[in-house]
């Protein structure tokens, strides 16, 4: 227990490990942060440097907020990769963890109780009890970032599946003869949407001599298109980036009409860099499409949001899946 003003709260850890950084951040358990923390995610190293790190972070959150560790109910970790029940890593492409149980290690390091998850269902799980999706028992989360991430809730349950890898709408194959996916596959929806996608068909259409505001804010040197400058562009109402957009986004809304036939949502939270970038000009795109769906018009409305969370989902996600138990 640990006091604030007079009120008792129980604190949490909640962790976002990513390929690129792992942030974390001491949590009340009303979803309140009271200290985040963020470093690089340990370049080329094996699973000890990163598990280390996690501890670390976790160990500095406590000690720079000066709390005692028994006050700390619980520590829950996102990993971008496929976590099984027993919270081994069965699968981690963008950070060596791969066969790692990550809930035993961090365990042995901080010693307080430690859940793992997949980061994506651990964001939608944090919509659910602290963001956009509260009070909504049947949700589906789509982020879309550099890939494409999904959660399914189910009954306010996540639907992990029988190895933890379920939810994996990025790479539902949507075309067979489509261009080549990062999961290895052809065709999957995040070969259509993905921010990596959406780069590759401008980059095709400026090879062919297409004239955009692209390339005055693309230096020679700069070797990725983000999400921001395409919002910037869209801004500009290029007709290259407006066009390509505008096909990701009625693509993403037949995603969502396919999804509410398999899972009959009351919601579908969308987030991601690509959304919290240019999702006021792709939205009306993908409402359009769950509006023109015959087959589901009688039912009550499926409800389209943005995620309220932004960076903090999976942490906050993380939380309640540890104060759940
Ligand atoms: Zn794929």
């Amino acid at each position: 227990m640990w006091y604030n003003n007079g009120m008792k709260h129980d604190l949490y850890i909640g962790v976002d490990v990513g390929g690129t950084k792992i942030a974390a951040a001491l949590v009340k358990d009303n979803g309140k942060i009271v200290r985040r923390k963020k470093i690089p995610s340990p370049a080329n190293s094996g699973p000890k440097e990163v598990i280390s790190a996690i501890s670390g972070i976790a160990e500095e959150l406590i000690a720079d907020e000066g709390v005692k560790k028994r006050s700390i109910k619980g520590a829950g970790i996102g990993i971008p990769g496929i976590v099984d029940e027993h919270g081994t890593v069965v699968a981690s492409p963008n950070i060596s963890l791969s066969g790692v149980n990550i809930c035993k290690e961090i365990k042995e390091n901080l010693s307080i109780p430690v859940l793992a998850a997949n980061d994506v269902n651990l964001g939608i799980l944090g919509e659910k009890y602290f963001g956009v999706a509260k009070g909504y028992k049947d949700v589906i989360g789509i982020f879309i970032g550099t890939g494409l991430g999904a959660g399914v809730l189910i009954k306010d349950k996540l639907l992990l599946g029988s190895h933890g890898a379920a939810s994996e709408i990025g790479h539902m194959i949507i075309d067979p003869n489509g261009p080549k996916c990062s999961c290895g596959n052809r065709g999957c929806l995040e070969a259509h949407v993905g921010r990596w996608a959406i780069e590759r068909d401008i980059r095709i259409q400026l090879r062919k001599g297409r004239n955009s505001v692209l390339n005055a804010l693309l230096s020679p040197g700069r070797r990725v298109i983000k999400s921001k400058m395409l919002a910037r562009a869209l801004r500009a109402k290029d007709p290259l980036v407006t066009g390509v957009m505008k096909k990701a986004a009625c693509i993403t809304g037949d995603a969502c009409v396919s999804l509410r036939h398999i899972f009959d949502p009351r919601l579908i939270v969308l987030g991601g860099g690509v959304i919290e970038a240019c999702g006021n000009f792709m939205l009306p795109f993908i409402r359009n499409r769950l509006a023109k769906d015959r087959f589901f018009s009688k039912l009550s409305k499926c409800k389209i949001a943005v995620s309220q969370l932004g960076d903090n989902a999976t942490i906050l996600g993380a939380v309640a899946f540890c104060r759940k138990g």
